[in-house]
């Protein structure tokens, strides 16, 4: 099938045959990888490629650390705050959809955020121009979400913040693209969208910006015990972390970010222009300069046909294209590992279901 789920997603084919191949016996250990000693040398060995194939994928500085995390991107939602404000420390949050309004919210417990900007009475469907935005005068970080994978808005320039340091919460687009990383404090993402399977966050953090967490910090939130430890301080995901490492390999192994971000470009050229091109029939809300690349929402011009088009995908074997409780209509997330093939056979698809229907 192609799946066009918003996560856990649709994973490379060849990356797990590969895994398949190697699920029993992981190169002569006689282990599965899920077997294997967090600290013996094989695990060591399996853990220190992902982080040396993921540093050259998006050319982070040595200034920066990475950390193989659990407890999903919405741990990070508290571990932010606690890691690297006090209590009485404003922040800034520019909120462009619900996950971002949920990072705020989880803020409000450990600092003082502040939203500068929200788009919710339009349904986030744009993103302002930062100049125009006014921060609070000594925020220490300001806070976005790089793609919003429930309303597709996806900022295409990162903001200069004035005050403070620009942290980003990536989970939908993470190495979907090339990104300058000297632009963020921290940069973090659930695994499961683009790049493993679901228990493995990553966190790419400043040293600077680590050991300065609040006295209240549990110990399994606190950045500087797992840059100490390697991400070892605890049992981490292993099996998760073994698979982000085969996705990073092969991500390489297509020619880097920049190839698959022309590969991405073009999927998602494909089915905007299917949406934009139906007279009306389709219809995605989000503003044209900001559509994400990676979650196409989009309605019916007549939403009773919705549920049809759902099911009748699925005969097609295309599935998961139901919208966001939350919003509705259908939202197709087209992330790397789905093939160029899947989306030209959902726009055939939509093609002839308009035809049917008009
Ligand atoms: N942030 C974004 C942009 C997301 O899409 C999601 C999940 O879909 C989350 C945060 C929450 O991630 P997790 O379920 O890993 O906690």
């Amino acid at each position: 099938v192609f799946n066009f789920a918003a996560g856990p997603a649709t994973l490379p084919e060849n990356v797990l045959l590969k895994a398949q191949s190697e699920l029993y016996n992981w190169r002569g250990s006689g282990m599965s990888v899920m077997e294997m000693s967090h600290r013996g040398k094989e695990f060591l060995s399996i853990i220190q490629k992902a982080e040396a194939d993921l540093r050259t994928l998006l050319n982070i500085p040595s200034e920066y650390a990475v950390l193989f995390l659990q407890g999903g991107a919405t741990t990070q939602f508290a571990a932010i705050p606690l890691n690297v404000v006090k209590p009485e420390d404003p922040v800034d949050y520019l909120v462009t959809g619900s996950w971002g309004d949920k990072a705020f919210k989880e803020a409000q417990k450990f600092c003082k955020p502040k939203v500068i900007w929200s788009g919710k009475s339009e349904k986030y469907t744009r993103i302002p121009a930062f100049e125009g935005l006014e921060q609070s005068p000594d925020a220490k970080y300001l806070h976005i979400c790089a793609n919003e994978t429930i309303h597709g808005v996806e900022f295409k320039d990162y903001p200069t913040p004035k005050n403070g340091i620009l942290i980003a919460d990536m989970s939908s687009n993470f190495c979907s693209k090339p990104v300058d990383v000297s632009k963020f404090g921290i940069i973090y993402a659930g695994a499961q969208k683009n790049v493993g399977p679901s228990g493995v966050t990553i966190v790419i953090v400043r040293k600077d910006l680590i050991g300065n967490a609040q006295e209240i910090t549990p110990i399994m939130l606190d950045y500087k015990i797992h840059a100490e430890n390697n991400s070892l301080y605890n049992t981490p995901p292993c099996y998760c972390i073994y698979m982000c490492g085969l996705v990073f390999e092969d991500l390489l192994e297509q020619g880097g970010l920049v190839e698959v971000e022309k590969k991405n470009e073009k999927k998602a050229k494909i089915l905007y222009d299917a949406i934009d091109e139906s007279n009306g029939f389709y219809r995605c809300p989000v503003e044209k300069s900001v559509r994400s690349l990676m979650n196409v929402p989009f309605t019916l011009e007549k939403p009773e046909l919705e549920a049809d088009f759902v099911k009748e995908a699925a005969k097609e074997k295309m599935i998961q294209l139901k919208g966001h409780r939350s919003v509705g209509g259908m939202r197709a997330s087209i992330y790397n590992a789905m093939p160029l093939a899947g989306v030209e056979n959902l726009v055939a698809f939509m093609k002839d279901f308009q035809t049917r229907h008009a």
